[in-house]
Parts: structure tokens; sequence; C-alpha cells
């Protein structure tokens, strides 16, 4: 224990226990998001792209790692909505363990979903931006930062249906180009963002990432609703 976790203890999210925002208890309380393929949304191994369901501008899979359930989904709203940069650390110890799992090879690249810039000066940052990086940290990935971003101001996602949400997400994320330069796009390029719900964010993300010539774009999020 340092002094850190004296002055401002850490308690479990689900269960108050001391120690650490996620205890070992709670989170085996919490399922295994099913592997499936983004495009169909049926089961697969490893959430890879069946080949049947694959186009030019489709995602090449996709991790989701938990079910947004218990302590994890207590996790990632205390993130969201109460600024607790500190409980990001505590999900990505857990979340790296399983992604290893995943056995995902290469020189991986890694960005996360761009927040509309009015949000993210609002609440002053972007979660997801906190999971990618911290999650290509504990990897060994390599982390681009800023190369998506938002074009124009989009209704908050969540309240609209799930039709609607993607035709509302279409032409609004675009590539940064000048970062875009610097990265390989014969490299595998993972986008995070913190939870998998029709997945519109992540497809687009990926469809103008591929417009652009990337090879191969997988998306990964903490937990699927
Ligand atoms: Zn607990
Ligand atoms: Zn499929």
């Amino acid at each position: 224990m340092n002094v850190l976790d004296i002055l401002f203890p850490k308690n479990c999210l689900g269960c108050g226990k001391g120690g650490g925002y996620i205890c070992g208890r709670c989170l085996t309380k919490v399922s295994f998001a099913t592997t499936c393929c983004p495009v169909c949304t049926r089961f697969s191994f490893y959430g890879k792209t069946h080949s049947a369901c694959k186009s030019d501008l489709s995602l090449d899979g996709v991790v989701s790692l938990w079910e947004h359930k218990g302590v994890i989904k207590n996790a990632i709203s205390q993130v969201k909505y109460k600024f607790a940069y500190d409980v990001v650390s505590d999900v990505v110890a857990n979340a790296a363990i399983e992604v290893n799992k995943f056995k995902l090879s290469g020189n991986i690249q890694c960005a996360a979903v761009p927040l509309h810039r009015q949000r993210e000066n609002w609440r002053g940052f972007n979660q997801s931006e906190r999971f990618a990086e911290e999650v290509s940290r504990a990897l060994g990935w390599q982390y681009v930062p800023s190369l998506l971003v938002r074009t124009k101001h989009t209704e908050a996602q969540v309240h609209l249906h799930k039709k609607k949400r993607l035709r509302n997400i279409r032409g609004k994320i675009a590539v940064n180009t000048d970062v875009f330069d610097k990265i390989d796009v014969k490299n595998p390029l993972i986008i995070v963002d913190d939870v998998w719900t029709t997945g519109a964010t992540l497809k687009e993300c990926g469809r103008v990432l591929k417009q652009k010539g990337i090879k191969e774009v997988w998306g990964l999020t903490i937990a699927k609703a």
C-alpha cells in the first residue's frame, strides 16, 4: 500500500470492499461478452468478421470483453460521468489480461473513437482516449492520439434508435490527415471505445479509415451492452 492509497482509499465499485476499484469476486460475477461478428452480430470465433459478411469498408473484427453489467458497468460510468480518471487504470489492468487471450499479432496501432469537441470540452476529456492510451501502454501497442475527429455535432447517440443512430453518424467522423500520414497503413489498427451498443460509431470509424487505405481495422470495447 502506498501513501496515495491511504489518502485516497479505493473501494470496489461493486461491493465496497477496500483495496481497489474492481475486486476479484465482483469481476467473476460479470460474464465475458459472447464473441460476435461486427457485421451480422452472430457468434464468431475471436470476434472475427465472417468472410461472407466482409466488405471493403467493414471492420475486420471486434473484441468486446465483458457484458455491460455489475462492477464493469459501474466502473465505466464512474469514468464517463464522474471523471474518475484513476478508475481507468484498474479497468485496464484487468482488460489487458483478457485482450492478451485474443492473441492479436503484428505491430498494432491503436486509436480512440472521437468524442465531439463540445462534449469533450464540457467534461474535459474523452474517456475512450484514456482507455486507448492505457491499453496501448499495457500491451505495447503504438497509441495514435487524435487520429479520428467528429466533424459536426451529433445528437447524443444514446437517445436514438438503432437505425437512426447509423444514419446519424454517417459522414460525421473524419480522419485527421496530419496524424494519418504518420501511421503505417500496412499495420493493423485497433479502435477503442468503452461500450459496444449498436456498433454504429465503431463501424463508421472503420469505414473512414479503410477508405483511406488501412488494410486491417478492429474494434475493441471494454463492455458490450
Ligand atoms: Zn467487489
Ligand atoms: Zn457475420
